[in-house]
């Protein structure tokens, strides 16, 4: 489907087009027609389909038809760097209409409260907010919501994971109740679909396939002890020295450091960078915006990019550490091959990590390559096949595959809510 089929203004059209959005993705097909007409949607979709142009466009095309007065249109977001980023393709979307907007966001120092507070009393149209920061704003009582007609909840499984549900629920009460509602979210988790029943009204449904990594990345792994990890690092960038941008993960803060540092030792002229919610805000654009514009070719980062932040042209995504939750590696793994491009996804996967990377594959209903340590990195841990003993964990006479058509299902004990996220609003 083309978007001038979408029937949208024409200085809409010509932005997209000016993006060099030609084909809407499958999620935009399905779900901008149903906004378009003031539906409540609840669209789920993996990383990468295209879902910010999804609530974007109806948006702007109602301030573009039925005027744009006041704080119209809030967007709530679960990290700075999303709510920069979404401001960012809405400025690009809107380049030709009056549209105004401002993402809103805390940071260290204080940053730039008084610019935010006015982007409040003057009325801009469109706010992208993270919701501690909002909530901060709307306590003190010069945040009016009377105009408001779109509310967004993007990346609303990450929100929940993130412990963001009372301060969203504190949102929702100054929301003016006739409003037109969407919620994004890569998954369709019960929480989820509790949270929609509760802040849509008859929304319609748009659901994608389930999360699995776009098609066109190749994804494999290596077992390694921790102390091969560096030197499998270099190993994999001799022999793929036409990557450019490469990202490497890791689920600890602290590593980060540590790993760049030792790169830097063992690779002559390389340039890289760290970045974690730990850094200062103005220290993480400036990482993120050297990335971009590939004067940095390697950054190693924690789970706070592996959602929703877009950067073009990653050829490489080291997973340095078996991600904690299976979704998150969908996640990371999503950051390169965006929208139908090439790209290749390699995880390290250490002796404790096996039980993790199981749990991986189940989710993604596949197994992934696992390729031999190079001699000399010494030897490696050992992948085992995972071997369910039924009789010990339980009756499997009893629950013979009745639900699951008959494919073996594996299970693993939940220590101390493993998988799930610690803390880290920051993150
Ligand atoms: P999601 O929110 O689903 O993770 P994004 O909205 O961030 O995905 O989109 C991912 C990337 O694909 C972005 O770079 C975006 O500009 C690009 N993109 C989205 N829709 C289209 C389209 N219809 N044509 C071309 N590129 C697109
Ligand atoms: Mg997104």
């Amino acid at each position: 489907m083309t978007f001038e089929e979408l029937q949208i203004d024409d200085k809409l059209l010509e932005a997209i087009s000016y993006m060099r959005f030609e084909k809407a993705s499958p999620i935009q097909e399905q779900a901008i027609p149903l906004a378009l007409q003031g539906n409540d949607l609840l669209a789920c979709a993996q990383t990468g389909t295209g879902k910010t142009a999804t609530f974007l466009i109806p948006i702007l095309q109602d301030l573009v038809k039925n005027g744009s007065h006041g704080f119209t249109s809030l967007i709530i977001v679960p990290t700075r760097e999303l709510a920069i980023q979404i401001d960012q393709e809405l400025q690009g979307f809107s380049y030709f209409t009056d549209t105004t907007s401002k993402a809103v966001y805390g940071g260290d120092k204080g940053a730039d409260w008084d610019s935010q507070k006015n982007a409040f009393t003057e009325g801009t149209n469109v706010i992208i907010a993270t919701p501690g920061r909002l909530m901060a704003h709307l306590r003190l009582g010069y945040v009016s919501m009377k105009n408001l007609r779109h509310l967004v909840l993007d990346e609303a499984d990450r929100m929940l994971d993130m412990g963001f549900i009372d301060d969203i629920r504190q949102i929702l009460s100054y929301v003016p109740q006739k409003r037109q509602t969407m919620l994004f979210s890569a998954t369709m988790a019960p929480e989820i679909q509790k949270l929609a029943q509760t802040i849509l009204h008859e929304p319609k449904i748009v659901s994608i396939a389930i999360a699995k990594p776009a098609e066109g990345v190749k994804q494999s792994a290596y077992m390694a002890y921790p102390h091969q990890k560096v030197d499998l690092i270099t190993h994999i960038l001799e022999q793929n020295p036409d990557y450019d941008s490469i990202i490497i993960f890791t689920s600890t803060k602290k590593n980060i450091h540590s790993i760049v540092s030792a790169i830097k030792k063992k690779i002559r002229n390389v340039t890289i960078d760290g970045i974690s919610s730990d850094f200062e805000q103005a220290e993480r654009e400036e990482v993120l915006l050297r990335f971009r514009a590939k004067q940095t070719r390697i950054l190693v980062a924690t789970d706070v990019l592996s959602r929703g932040i877009d950067i073009k042209g990653i050829n490489l995504v080291i997973n340095f550490d078996v991600p904690r939750d299976a979704a998150d590696y969908v996640h990371r793994v999503g950051r390169t091959a965006r929208a139908d491009a090439k790209g290749e996804a390699i995880t390290f996967i250490s002796d404790v990590d096996v039980p993790k990377f199981h749990k991986i594959e189940h989710l993604i209903e596949r197994s992934i390559d696992k390729i031999p340590l190079p001699q000399e990195l010494g030897e490696a841990p050992e992948w085992k096949e995972y071997q369910p003993k039924p009789k010990r964990h339980f009756n499997h006479s009893h629950h013979a595959n009745k639900n699951n058509g008959g494919k073996k299902r594996f299970f693993y004990k939940k220590k101390n809510n493993e998988g799930k996220t610690p803390s880290g609003k920051t993150e």
